[in-house]
């Protein structure tokens, strides 16, 4: 706190993103990075362009880029948004489609179980919102966003949780908003649809002007550490979208970051190979970790949501940072006791595996089943 911030600031209750710890020997399952490196065509673009262009500010419409994305989604250039990581395209996408409350806005609407980052940018722009509880077993009731609101954020497959919505139910709300909430927007956040099965809905932006689809290369791509993401919408829609990110930076993505981006969107065999391997992995640990009495949400995305049987979550967290495993614990009332787990390589995956506790090592809550 500091005299010299403005109200404004001093309101705000930024996001907290995972640790990212200076300790390399920890095994790293936080957030939710791909253990597998880039596409060796990525390094080599980037090297290419690492030179003497560098004097120059990079190509502010990302052209390069949003033509990989047409050509890899089937849409035209003019649909694609590209932005300093979809943290960003999605800040840009509340300012630029939810009202804020000064128009005596409708909330907008979002799981009340989800990314931490939507209130947040719902609070920054100052955009009504009302959480959406999920149901009792984390998955997404679709009818309950079939009302009047400001509009909905919904990620596919939904983060914590890793559960997913079909194709077809989100199609049907895009379809609702579009028949009866006119103006209203049905964002899509399909930060990690790459690793579910038939997820993606960016063709579906081509018949309806009022869905956006916003994506990152920092998961399926393994790049969170160059800052791409992008969102696929009609052209109107991505037009908002440019007004808002020029009236904040017209250069958010370098020349570096384009290059690599545009090479990892036209290198698909690679990464679907790379992610086939999470995905398989992610099969052999769910299993795993059922078998010894884990409770296991179905998970479409690149982790997996745990429930120990004998520790509480902050119990379970420690015990394995102890044992130089990182995961993510999350306070909440519902997910306390969870802790989301991001899957690594095989290796890292079955050391995470021989580190889990004895099955009678504590038991949760502290509660002995024979009394103190
Ligand atoms: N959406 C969801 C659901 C996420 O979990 C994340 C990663 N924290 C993001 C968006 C942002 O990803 P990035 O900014 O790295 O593209």
């Amino acid at each position: 706190m500091s005299i010299y911030w403005n109200r404004r600031v001093v309101a705000l209750s930024p996001y907290i993103p995972g640790e990212q710890p200076l300790d390399k020997t920890l095994i790293k399952l936080n957030t939710n990075e791909n253990p597998y490196p880039p596409s060796p065509r990525v390094i080599e673009a980037i090297h290419r362009a690492a030179g003497d262009e560098l004097r120059r500010y990079p190509d502010p419409a990302c052209t390069e880029v949003r033509m990989a994305v047409a050509e890899r989604y089937g849409v035209t250039p003019e649909q694609v948004f590209v932005g300093n990581g979809s943290d960003e395209v999605l800040a840009f996408a509340f300012a630029a489609c939810f009202e804020s409350s000064c128009h005596q806005a409708r909330p907008i609407l979002f799981p009340d179980i989800t990314y931490s980052f939507y209130p947040v940018y719902a609070q920054f722009w100052d955009i009504p919102f009302t959480p959406v509880p999920v149901v009792e077993d984390f998955s997404i009731t679709i009818e309950d966003y079939k009302q009047p609101s400001g509009g909905v954020v919904i990620p596919n497959p939904n983060a914590p949780t890793g559960r997913a919505l079909s194709r077809t139910a989100l199609a049907s709300l895009v379809r609702y908003y579009e028949q009866t909430q006119e103006g209203r927007v049905v964002l899509v956040d399909e930060a990690y649809a790459a690793f579910g099965r038939d997820l993606e809905m960016a063709s579906l932006t081509r018949e309806h002007p009022n869905l956006l689809t916003v994506h990152t290369l920092s998961k399926a791509a393994s790049l969170a550490g160059l800052r791409v993401g992008f969102a696929i919408g009609n052209p109107g829609l991505i037009q908002g979208l440019c007004r808002v990110r020029d009236s904040f930076n017209s250069y958010p993505v370098d020349r570096l970051a384009q290059a690599g981006a545009a090479a990892a969107l036209k290198d698909a065999a690679y990464y679907e190979a790379v992610n086939q391997k999470v995905v398989a992995t992610r099969s052999r640990v769910a299993q795993a970790l059922q078998d010894r009495g884990y409770e296991v949400l179905p998970s479409q995305a690149n982790f997996l949501m745990i429930r120990s049987p004998s520790q509480g979550g902050l119990e379970f967290f420690t015990y394995l940072r102890d044992r130089g495993i990182l995961v993510r614990h999350f306070k909440g009332p519902r997910i306390t006791d969870f802790l989301r787990v991001s899957i690594g390589t095989d290796a890292e995956m079955t050391r995470f595996l021989t580190h889990l506790p004895p099955p009678t090592d504590t038991c949760r809550g502290g509660e002995f089943p024979d009394g103190p």
